[in-house]
């Protein structure tokens, strides 16, 4: 089965959309990638999602990608037993670390010291996704008295962002590290990270992930922003996680902040996620909002490897719906004539490596030619990817003998992966590539389709060849 798109569609799964019939609907209409949100739901919830989407890819015989998404170092106030409070602007409210007495009128518990011992007099606090907001005036190592400047209601658990301060905070919570091992455990082939800081945080995380899933780094921070080159040079791929860093900085910066990090991404090579609220008014209506459907097609005439759903396909009542409109906004978008254009114009240009030597005459060649298809036999994928960074007009077909490979490519821009044997030598090369592009459909007989691959073949990293063939 071949989609009629270069960007991919990344659908959270939640309980609107846990049943199997569900998640069947969801990849026909066009997810690419599931994403299982370890904030919500239990690790028998996420079990049991994986095992669904397993059978759904077993009887597709399409590779389907999985990211498990840590809830990091979300910071979270204590409850209100009593119910919600209003705050008051002008108002003296207190945080403290004092957990056992219960949250009133004029105080509650954040259990997370080290907030405190960052705090500076003046830093803001925002509280429930920004609505509301207060400054720090007088503070210790276990309270801070604040006053509201944007009141409103607060109710038990609400997430507080510190916009201004780098928290010396771990990437991993204690949670993050079960959830972690567990989703490993399951075969995960994605990790995304929240609350990224600095590059360390993903080195940490490479090293207990081990090779066993690609690494995804959510940039929802000022300070990850600040650092995002190198934070780009550790991670394998991005995720420009709108929600909270909408919160985190002025939403009128949101929009250049994508850009920025889109173009960075598409430099290196590494895919890059747009995320949240793309077409949240899904969530309660059939239909997307006009604003919607262009920030869809915004983050496609940047180039970005895939979008995503969360609230919209995981709890919404329109999840298959949202998908649909999703994949139609990307197909109609890359079918306007200026895509080409935008594209082209937003390239990066090559690095002087073999790798990136090959994938730019295939992108030349293809388009001289009007190949049908590029075929880019890779092992661990990084062939594939530098051929995707060419943004070339034909589809690429990912030839790997390693589903895990395939699995990880779903997320890549322009990359249908196909689980194949290793090939021995050049004419069968030929012929399983040719063979290939045209029992996928991505060609007929007598056109052409340009393949890369790497000799020796079957060791990484080698990527030296070009060959030219007709089906
Ligand atoms: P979240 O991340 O949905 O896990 O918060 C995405 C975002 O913040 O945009
Ligand atoms: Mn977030």
């Amino acid at each position: 089965m071949r989609r009629p798109r270069h960007a991919k569609i990344v659908a959270t799964l939640g309980p609107a959309s846990g049943e199997r019939q569900t998640i069947q609907a969801l990849f026909n209409a066009g997810a690419d990638v599931f994403r299982l949100n370890f904030s919500h739901g239990t690790h028998e919830d996420h079990k049991r999602r994986l095992d669904l989407i397993r059978e759904v890819e077993r009887d597709s015989g399409r590779p389907i990608g999985v990211l498990l998404d840590l809830q990091g170092p979300k910071l979270r106030i204590g409850t209100f037993p009593e119910g919600p409070i209003q705050l008051v602007e002008g108002k003296a409210f207190r945080l403290d670390l004092d957990t056992r007495t219960p949250g009133s009128a004029a105080r509650v518990a954040l259990p997370h010291p080290e907030i405190f011992a960052a705090l500076e007099a003046g830093t803001e606090l925002l509280l429930d996704d920004g609505r509301l907001r207060m400054r720090v005036e007088t503070f210790g190592k276990d309270f801070a008295d604040t006053r509201v400047v944007i009141g409103g209601r607060l109710s038990d658990r609400k997430g507080v962002n510190v916009p201004g301060v780098v928290l010396p905070l771990s990437a991993l919570t204690e949670k993050d590290r079960a959830d972690l091992a567990y989703g490993l455990q399951l075969g995960v082939d994605w990790v995304a990270l929240s609350f990224v800081q600095r590059p360390e945080d993903i080195i940490e995380v490479r090293s207990i992930v081990d090779g066993r899933a690609g690494i995804v780094a959510k940039l929802e921070k000022p300070a990850a922003i600040a650092s995002l080159d190198a934070i780009l040079a550790e991670t394998d791929a991005v995720m420009v996680a709108r929600g909270d860093l909408g919160v985190e900085m002025p939403a009128e910066q949101v929009p250049s902040i994508q850009k920025r990090i889109v173009r960075a991404c598409r430099r290196t090579g590494k895919p890059v996620i747009v995320a949240t609220q793309m077409l949240e008014s899904m969530v309660t209506a059939p239909v997307p909002t006009r604003a919607e459907a262009s920030d869809v097609a915004t983050a496609i005439y940047e180039g970005a490897d895939a979008v995503m759903l969360s609230a919209e396909s995981a709890s919404g009542r329109y999840p298959v719906e949202a998908v649909k409109m999703m994949s139609s906004i990307i197909t109609h978008t890359e079918g306007d004539p200026n895509y080409r254009a935008a594209i082209d114009a937003s390239r990066a240009e090559p690095v002087a490596r073999t790798a990136d030597a090959i994938g730019l005459a295939m992108r030349d060649i293809t388009g001289l030619l009007g190949a049908a298809a590029t075929v880019a036999y890779t092992s661990s994928g990084y062939s594939a990817l530098r051929m995707a960074r060419e943004r070339p007009r034909a589809p690429i077909i990912g030839m790997t003998p390693r589903l895990a490979t395939a699995r990880r490519l779903a997320l890549a821009w322009g990359v249908h992966a196909v689980l194949c044997h290793e090939v021995v030598d050049v004419p069968e090369m030929s012929e399983l590539a040719c063979r290939t592009a045209l029992r996928e459909g991505f060609g007929a007989s007598g056109q052409t389709v340009v393949i890369s691959a790497g000799m020796p073949f079957g060791t990484s990293g080698t990527t030296n060849l070009l060959r030219i063939a007709q089906i």
